[in-house]
């Protein structure tokens, strides 16, 4: 359990801000996070990195962005321990030495709970009350129709319904390939969830891409194909990841994963016709 890391993007001051790691509930990693692959040859690359193949473990790395001009939240974790989640988000933005009413934005790559649960507290008050919230249109229009929570998981459905209503006078909404504000540019990543939003991060020549879940393990940069219980489409998503990591690939961006361990950077190289994982070495 760690709680910041910092690193630059040209003249883009940037942080992972961990909201904690812990073990997630149910079933085994390869069933939950490689669903549509063949389970044993999954169960195999697993074993093969040495990772474990009974239990999953779960983390979230959320990003802050200081442009000089505007501080940037992207995504708001599993919430408060006292609502159910891991809980440290606030504390590693106290570490990097903000407080919640400094943030100008935040963007929400998508509607799971573990990217929405942080954004209001107990009483349904926002906690970055000074803030914009940023969605792909089509995000906020799914998460907050009541005919499509209704098929949703109960435990989806119940973060959207609680979290979400009070942005609802506070939102920027993006339906293009655009710029949120200068240098952080959404991309569109359906498939995960039907209006994720991934972003690219650029200043002085130099490339972050924030991935959100579009991809949720390194596996998946090898086999874009073995998508997860947790994606809506399986197919969508499997058709996203090449189109991502072929323009990682040709901005030489670094990358940030959300469920990949702390503080979950890396890179995408070209292997052959295909792709691999190469962790950033950090100090
Ligand atoms: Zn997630």
């Amino acid at each position: 359990m760690t709680g910041i890391h910092r690193f630059t993007i040209g003249e883009f001051k940037c942080t992972v801000l961990s909201d904690g790691s812990g073990i997630f509930p149910g079933g085994k990693p390869a069933e939950m996070m490689f669903a549509a692959a063949p389970q044993a040859e999954a169960e195999a690359a697993l074993r093969e990195r040495g990772e474990p193949t009974d239990v999953m473990s779960n983390q979230i790395n959320c990003l802050l962005i200081d442009t000089g001009e505007q501080l940037l939240l992207v995504d708001t974790g599993l919430g408060a321990a006292s609502q159910g989640g891991m809980g440290i988000l606030l504390d590693s933005l106290r570490e990097a030495g903000h407080t919640p009413d400094e943030i100008d934005r935040v963007i929400i790559s998508h509607g799971h709970g573990d990217h929405i649960n942080g954004l209001t507290d107990e009483s349904g008050n926002l906690i970055y009350p000074n803030a914009r919230f940023v969605f792909w249109r089509s995000e906020w229009e799914h998460w907050t129709d009541e005919a499509w929570l209704s098929e949703r998981p109960e435990m989806a459905a119940q973060a959207a319904r609680k979290h979400l209503p009070p942005l609802k006078d506070h939102l920027q909404l993006v339906d293009s390939e655009s710029d949120i504000v200068p240098g952080v540019r959404a991309l569109p990543t359906p498939g995960h969830t039907p209006g994720h939003l991934s972003l690219l991060i650029s200043s002085g020549g130099e490339h972050l891409i924030y991935v959100g879940d579009a991809f949720l393990h390194p596996l998946h940069v090898e086999h874009p194909e073995w998508s997860a219980v947790f994606d809506t489409s399986y197919e969508d998503a499997a058709a996203t990841r090449p189109k991502l990591y072929r323009r990682a690939v040709e901005t030489n961006a670094l990358l940030l994963v959300y469920h990949i361990t702390f503080p979950g950077l890396g890179r995408i190289v070209t292997d052959g016709d295909g792709w691999q994982w190469q962790p950033e070495a950090t100090a």
